[in-house]
């Protein structure tokens, strides 16, 4: 018999891990989605003109500390080792345009400045010679970027690419973005610094198909979530826009979006997966290319993506939420009327407005099937949230 009867919105990570798992507690699930896959911004699929795995909503690299989490995804994807491995290209100190190593590390200060510095001489040299000391008191992330690593690597390698990325003044962002001095004396140039990492083999789309395949869940796909039907459920889990779900009755939160441009080379176009571009004057963030991200494939053509940020407008792909101080406040009124909705638990990075990584969607949607059965075992309603937004 039936536990009871339940609705997911979304078919991304978070909607299809929960139902997983309540899936398997005995209920029956079906999750509707708007678009016409599955997989939320995770898809991925074979571009038809050179077979290459191509990464739709932008490039996804799964890494994680969270030991559960990695066992979990690994039964259903066989992960591939993959370290991410980031170049931008910016201008060094005399304003020649040159290609250097991130996160900014021992290679790219010693490149960047002609030098051939040890570790510890590097870090005297940025801290005694390069740093702003005369800032005391950072208030602002121009400030304190400049009071860690001083102006020419600040120019060259944070500037551009905030303003570009975040469409403001790093002069008008928080000085707290930037908590530590981020440099690495050293040569690892591993963006992450998590213990797992890796790439699944056949594509997310495939992982989150089998995460999916349990006789207790039904997929809809484009069908748009109407408040209406919740009716025929005993609850509803939501991972679409919390303000969508309100009909924006209060105003937008702010997000900026992504407008990919595709080109497709004979050959190998950058050498890697992702290279970024620092300077303010040129309009993109980065180009990504798709096959690099697969380095145990091989294909003779090549897919990439030039990516441009800017503030998204209602019909646009929420991608990054702007979480300043208005959008917090904006977001507070909204969690007070999701609180006040009963029978709706708000999950994942659109229902509670933040960013999140692929893993920490898992572990927040692991504990949230989790804290849901305990609900139910006790008879208490679940919350609007298990994971507080704000
Ligand atoms: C550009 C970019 C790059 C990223 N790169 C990485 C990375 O390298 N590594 C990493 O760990 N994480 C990365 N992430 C984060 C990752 O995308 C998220 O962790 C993940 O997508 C969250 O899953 P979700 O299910 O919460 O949301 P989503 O994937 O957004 O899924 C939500 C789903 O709900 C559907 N939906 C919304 N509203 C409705 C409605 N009203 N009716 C029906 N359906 C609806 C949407 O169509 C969507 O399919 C990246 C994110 C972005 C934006």
């Amino acid at each position: 018999m039936s536990a009871g009867k339940l609705l997911m919105v979304g078919a991304g990570l978070s909607g299809a891990v929960i139902g997983r798992h309540l899936a398997e507690a005995g209920y029956d699930i079906t999750i509707v989605d708007a678009r016409d896959h599955i997989g939320g911004n995770c898809h991925t699929t074979r571009d038809d003109q050179t077979g290459v795995m191509v990464h739709i909503y932008g490039p996804h690299i799964f890494h994680t500390d969270d030991a559960e989490v990695w066992d979990y995804v690994n039964q259903f994807a066989r992960f591939m080792p993959y370290k991410n491995r980031v170049k931008t290209t910016s201008l060094d100190p005399k304003g020649q345009r040159g290609v250097f190593s991130l996160p900014v590390n021992l290679h790219t200060i010693n490149q960047f400045f002609g030098k051939t510095l040890r570790p510890d001489e590097a870090h005297d040299y940025i801290v005694n010679e390069q740093a702003d000391t005369s800032i005391e008191d950072p208030q602002t992330f121009e400030d304190q970027a400049m009071r860690f690593v001083g102006r020419d690597l600040y120019e060259a390698f944070f500037k551009g690419y905030t303003i570009k990325q975040w469409g403001v003044q790093p002069s008008e962002l928080p000085a707290s973005i930037l908590k530590r001095l981020p440099v690495r004396f050293n040569y690892d140039d591993n963006y992450f610094f998590h213990k797992f990492q890796g790439m699944p083999e056949e594509g997310y789309t495939a992982m989150i198909e089998k995460i999916l395949d349990h006789p207790g869940i039904t997929v809809q796909l484009e069908t748009v979530f109407d408040r209406a039907m919740a009716a025929d459920y005993d609850h509803v889990f939501y991972s679409g826009p919390l303000d969508g779900y309100f009909n924006f009755d209060l105003g937008r939160l702010g997000y900026r979006t992504l407008d990919f441009e595709r080109f497709t080379y004979e050959g190998d176009y950058q050498g890697c997966a992702v290279m970024n571009y620092g300077e303010e004057e040129v309009p993109y963030t980065r180009i990504t290319e798709h096959k690099h991200f697969a380095p145990w494939e091989s294909h003779d053509g090549s897919v990439c993506y030039r990516e441009f940020s800017r503030a998204a407008e209602p019909e646009d792909i929420p991608y990054y939420p702007i979480r300043q101080v208005k959008e917090k406040a904006l977001l507070a009124d909204y969690v007070k009327l999701a609180e006040d909705s009963a029978g709706v638990t708000f999950v994942g990075r659109l229902g509670t407005y933040r960013y999140l990584d692929m893993d920490v969607t898992i572990r927040e949607a692991l504990d949230t099937a989790r804290g849901f059965l305990q609900h139910a075992e006790t008879g208490q309603a679940a919350p609007a949230f298990f994971t507080a937004p704000l």
